[in-house]
């Protein structure tokens, strides 16, 4: 009987598994995950787990009975060393598991500070697992000190579940301003005036020298020659492909691991999906991080491994939570170079329309379901409004599309 093996039990592998057993793939399917936890989604770690708002259950993807009424074998707490190529298997430690075709859904890993400038001290975090969350929960309390490094959506995320907690809020961002890697200026003042009006103190163009602290951090030298006082300090500087096994085993690797459009890997037998895949994408290669894309790629490569063929067509969208603001982003902007302002009909909605001279790229949508709608239709459909009509609120945005 044929044996698929996935590597990986995160949003990506677990969607792929499901996807093959709807598609009535009837051979084996073994899931193997390091972490102990069943598949779970990660955004409400810093969002509504973070603040204390969902249970442990919610954050499942599927119910835990769910892997073996369908016959998947699911291995949690099992680290997958390496994969041996020519024998077709994956090695666990001591023992050896023969697969037919294997997927890769390894994620990412996020990236943290080097131990000389004390990313090593006590009371230094990242956001990425629930054991992470675990270890962050019992420092939110009120009166303490966060010093967050890195104003990207998962440090300003954790800056607002802080700030509620009644945490004195520090973010330092390198860059000239928050967000500036993913959003236009307009939107990193939207954030910063939010964060501002919530008491959080956000520092741009300074970069972190060194954190200090004997044993456990309790202070932190920025690059301007600032001192601060802090309780505990998150990272939130970006993530790096988890692409190490699949280069170990002589895969290609092109900011994570290369596929073609179909998901499949220089090897014919292994696909991958997910934070740690680069697809074609427009005549260039892309790797994504988002939940949608996660699952849209996974249930594309499950298919493909069934032999279907099909190419995988990235349609990109994301959001953020922070206070009671929800940010939807539909697009990718790169390569804009004018941006629209739309004023929604609620305080503090609104959206900005990236173009590349008069081609629609993305929308940012703050509290603004409906223009995140209609932008996302617009952009898959390949059509670009006028620019002012979309400026012009007279106009109903219906009648854009
Ligand atoms: C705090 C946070 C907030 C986020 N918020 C959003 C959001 O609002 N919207 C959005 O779209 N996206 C968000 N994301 C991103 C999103 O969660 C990821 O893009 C998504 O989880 C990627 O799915 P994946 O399956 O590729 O990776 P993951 O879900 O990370 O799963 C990969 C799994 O593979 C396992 N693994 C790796 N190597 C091995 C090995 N050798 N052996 C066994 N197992 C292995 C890992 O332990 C991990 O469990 C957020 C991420 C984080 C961390």
């Amino acid at each position: 009987m044929s044996h698929i093996v996935v590597i990986g039990a995160g949003q990506a592998g677990s969607s792929l598994v499901a996807k093959l057993r709807n598609s009535g793939f009837d051979g084996r399917v073994t899931l193997i995950g390091e972490e102990t936890a069943p598949p779970y989604q990660r955004p409400p770690l810093s969002k509504a787990y973070l603040l204390g708002e969902m249970t442990l259950e919610r954050l499942y993807l599927r119910p835990e009975s769910f892997y073996a009424d369908n016959d998947i074998t699911l291995r949690l707490g099992a680290r997958v060393d390496a994969i041996d190529r020519n024998a077709r298997e994956v090695v666990i430690g001591d023992e050896r598991l023969k697969y037919d075709q294997l997927a890769l859904t390894t994620g990412s890993t996020p990236r943290r500070l080097p131990a000389a400038i004390g990313g090593a001290l006590d009371g230094v975090h990242v956001v990425r697992t629930l054991e992470d969350v675990d270890r962050i929960e019992p420092e939110f309390s009120k009166g303490r000190r966060v010093l967050i490094v890195g104003g990207g959506y998962i440090g300003l995320e954790a800056a607002a579940v802080a700030s509620k907690k009644g945490v004195a809020v520090t973010v330092v961002e390198m860059a000239d301003r928050i967000l500036q890697r993913v959003a236009a200026p307009e939107t990193s003042d939207y954030f910063r005036n939010l964060h501002t009006s919530h008491g959080v103190n956000i520092i741009e163009g300074v970069g972190l020298e060194t954190l200090t602290g004997e044993g456990r951090v309790s202070g932190a030298r920025l690059s301007d020659g600032t001192e601060l006082e802090v309780d505990f300090v998150i990272v939130g500087v970006g993530i790096a492909p988890g692409s190490a096994l699949a280069d170990a085993a002589g895969l290609e690797i092109d900011n994570g691991i290369k596929t073609d459009a179909q998901g499949r890997s220089s090897d014919p037998a292994i696909w991958a999906a997910g934070d740690c895949a680069s697809f074609p994408y427009r005549g260039g290669r892309i790797r994504l991080e988002s939940v949608p894309n996660a699952i849209d790629q996974a249930e594309v490569v499950a298919r493909n491994m069934m032999g279907e063929g099909a190419d995988y067509v990235a349609k990109p969208w994301f959001w953020s939570d922070q206070y009671d603001v929800k940010l939807q982003i539909a697009g990718l902007n790169s390569g804009y170079d004018n941006v629209v302002t739309r004023p929604g009909d609620k305080d503090g909605s609104v959206s900005y329309w990236y173009y590349q001279g008069d081609t629609l790229l993305a929308v940012d949508a703050m509290n603004d379901p409906r223009a995140y709608m209609i932008g996302k239709r617009l952009i898959e459909g390949g059509k670009s409004p006028d620019r002012g009509s979309v400026a012009d609120t007279n106009i109903e945005l219906k009648s854009l599309m």
